[in-house]
This record gives structure tokens, C-alpha cells and sequence, in this order.
């Protein structure tokens, strides 16, 4: 077991992008050209994300299996509760499964735009966990399914003990790994990570990365999300905030070091939020050295549970 854990240590950490359905049919071309030029930087899997209360999910599960049979990428598909009744969700699961898509990121949703509250829907699901016992019971062990963590409290629920509690019923319904909200702040993460490890919980933790584009959409994405800024973080971008490209290159630094820290602690795999955009995931994956040498499209794409050290 020793030699295990060395080689486990010695093995380059894998890395996923994720995006998200764009508005427009030009939005749908542009995004297929920039995951063509992506695949070249060696992602193990994408992600493509569900739009509250199914809006274009048509897109979703378009993209899910442009990405998986025409690219050759493997995907994990997201999929919510939100105003879904479970012939949408039938549908869903049905296309995924038909495009080859054997990863499920089982999420309850956020609330639809025009409500502040989440209702369940009549004949549809209430928690992820529900959502996970239904896809076990009706594809078996088909989907790899993925749960959603945070290390820094959810939007409805600042409970940590609770959220602990409430985590582990997913991956007790079937959860076999765990992605994690955005998050800034490397300490809180790593007391957090020792957390779900001490509540028994022994599924991959995939931490949640935002490279950063620009000042201005750091600071909302933060705000939205409700995610601490580290004070030396502040202090490092404050001053070149005017100025785009400087922002990206202290941006792509601290990023790399936060990454770094979270893999030293055992985290062996990344995932980004991409917003859509190539250019700052990049920079930090070149900061960390774990860009390929050619970044030419995989022939044959590691298969997402190796990725994950799940094999
Ligand atoms: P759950 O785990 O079901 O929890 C929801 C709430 O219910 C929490 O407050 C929880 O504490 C509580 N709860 C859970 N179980 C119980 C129980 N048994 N009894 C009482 N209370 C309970 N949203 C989208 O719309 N589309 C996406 O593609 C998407 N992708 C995401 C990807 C990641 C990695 C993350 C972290 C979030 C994503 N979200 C997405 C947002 C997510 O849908 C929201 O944060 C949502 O509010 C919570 O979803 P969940 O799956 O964590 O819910």
C-alpha cells in the first residue's frame, strides 16, 4: 500500500473544464470552434452545466453529445430539479445515456429566475438526493454520479454541520464524487476537505476553480457566489484593476498557488469554470506545468474514473 500511495503522489493531477450553454445559435458555433482548440489542452472530461428550471436543456444535452461522440471528450452532464417533472428528467437521462454519456452531475438547482424561493415541482424531486436514488434506481450503475460540495456554506444553508450531514446522503444514495463551489480562500477549503474526510466520506473531492478574466467579473462572480476574497488577494489586484492583462497575469499566479496548495493536501484533480473562455484557465494551467507538450486533440481521452483515481 505504500508503493500505492507513492505512485498515487507521483501522478500528474488531471484537470476538466466546464461550460455552459450560450443564448445565441453564434454563441453554439463559437463555443464548439473553442472546444475544439480546448480538448487540445488535455482535459480528462468537461462539463456542461443545466440551465435552472431546464431552459435550453435541448442545448445541454446538444452540446453533451457533440462533445462526447464528436469530440471524443468524455462529459458529465449536469442535471437539476428545478421545474423538472420526471418525464423531463426521463428525457434527459434517456439522451445522455443515448449520446454515450456515463457522468451525471445531480444538483437540486438553483431557483428559476423569477423566484426567490425553491419549490419542489409537483411530481418532480425535492433534494439531489433524490435525484441520485432516481437515476440509481432506473440506470443502475450506468452514470457515474457527481454531488455538489461547499466548503463555504450554500446560498439556503450556512449550517456547516448540517451541509456535512446533508452531503454524505448523497454520496450514501450513490454520489461517487464531489465538485465543489467556487472558492477563493485555500485555508478554509483545506479545513473543510479534513472535514468530509473525518465524516466518512471517501470519494473524490474535485475543488472548483475560477481562473480570473478581468477585475470587474472576479469581483461579481465572488459576490455572487457568496465567496471570501483573500485580503492578500485584494491587495495584489486592487491596484492594476484598470488594467486587463495585468489583472489575468497576478490573477493566473495566485490562482496556480491556490491550486498548488490544494494539491498538496491530496486533491488530485481540478476543474474549472471556464466561463466559455480559454485564455486565463490557460495561463494557470501553464503556471502549474500541466499543460500537455503538444496540445494537439486527444486520440483517446483518459477515462473519467482513472482521472479520478476511482480505479
Ligand atoms: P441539495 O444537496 O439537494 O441541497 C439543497 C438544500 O437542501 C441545501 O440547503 C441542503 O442543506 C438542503 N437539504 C438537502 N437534503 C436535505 C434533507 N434531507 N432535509 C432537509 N434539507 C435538506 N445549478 C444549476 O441550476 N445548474 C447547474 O448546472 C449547476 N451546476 C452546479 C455545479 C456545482 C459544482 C455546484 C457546486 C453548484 C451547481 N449549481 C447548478 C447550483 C446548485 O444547483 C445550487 O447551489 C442549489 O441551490 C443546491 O443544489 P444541491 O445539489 O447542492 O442541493
Amino acid at each position: 500500500s505504500e508503493k500505492l500511495a507513492e505512485a498515487e503522489k507521483a501522478k500528474k493531477p488531471t484537470y476538466s473544464f466546464e461550460f455552459f450553454p450560450p443564448k445565441t445559435a453564434q454563441g453554439v458555433q463559437n463555443l464548439y470552434d473553442r472546444m475544439d482548440r480546448m480538448h487540445g489542452m488535455g482535459p480528462s472530461f468537461i462539463d456542461v452545466t443545466w440551465g435552472a428550471g431546464g431552459r435550453h436543456a435541448h442545448l445541454t444535452c446538444e452540446m453533451v453529445k457533440v462533445a462526447q461522440s464528436a469530440y471524443g471528450l468524455e462529459t458529465c452532464m449536469h442535471l437539476t430539479c428545478t421545474d423538472m417533472e420526471k418525464s423531463k428528467i426521463d428525457d434527459a437521462l434517456k439522451e445522455a445515456y443515448n449520446a454515450g454519456c456515463t457522468n451525471i452531475l445531480a444538483l437540486r438547482g438553483d431557483p428559476p429566475r423569477e423566484k426567490e424561493k425553491w419549490q419542489a415541482t409537483a411530481g418532480g424531486f425535492r433534494y439531489a438526493k433524490d435525484l441520485i436514488e432516481y437515476i440509481k434506481e432506473q440506470y443502475g450503475n450506468h452514470f457515474d454520479i457527481g454531488v455538489a460540495g461547499y466548503p463555504e456554506g450554500c446560498d439556503d444553508n450556512k449550517d456547516r454541520p448540517q451541509l456535512m450531514e446533508h452531503l454524505k446522503e448523497k454520496i450514501d444514495a450513490g454520489g461517487t464524487f464531489i465538485v465543489t463551489q467556487m472558492f477563493y480562500d485555500a485555508e478554509n477549503f483545506i479545513d473543510w476537505y479534513h472535514q468530509v474526510r473525518d465524516a466518512g466520506i471517501d470519494v473524490p473531492i474535485v475543488p472548483g476553480i475560477m481562473p480570473i478574466q478581468t477585475h470587474a467579473a472576479f469581483l461579481r462572480r465572488a459576490q455572487w457566489m457568496n465567496c471570501k476574497i483573500p485580503e492578500d488577494w485584494t491587495k495584489a489586484l486592487e491596484p492594476v484593476k484598470n488594467d486587463d492583462s495585468a489583472v489575468r497575469e497576478i490573477g493566473k499566479g495566485l490562482v496556480a498557488e491556490l491550486c498548488r496548495k490544494l494539491l498538496a493536501v491530496g486533491v488530485i484533480h481540478l476543474h474549472f469554470y471556464t466561463m466559455n473562455l480559454a485564455q486565463a484557465t490557460r495561463m494557470v494551467l501553464e503556471e502549474l506545468n500541466l499543460l500537455p507538450d503538444v496540445q494537439s486533440p486527444l486520440e483517446k481521452p483518459l477515462p473519467w474514473r482513472q482521472s479520478l483515481g476511482l480505479n
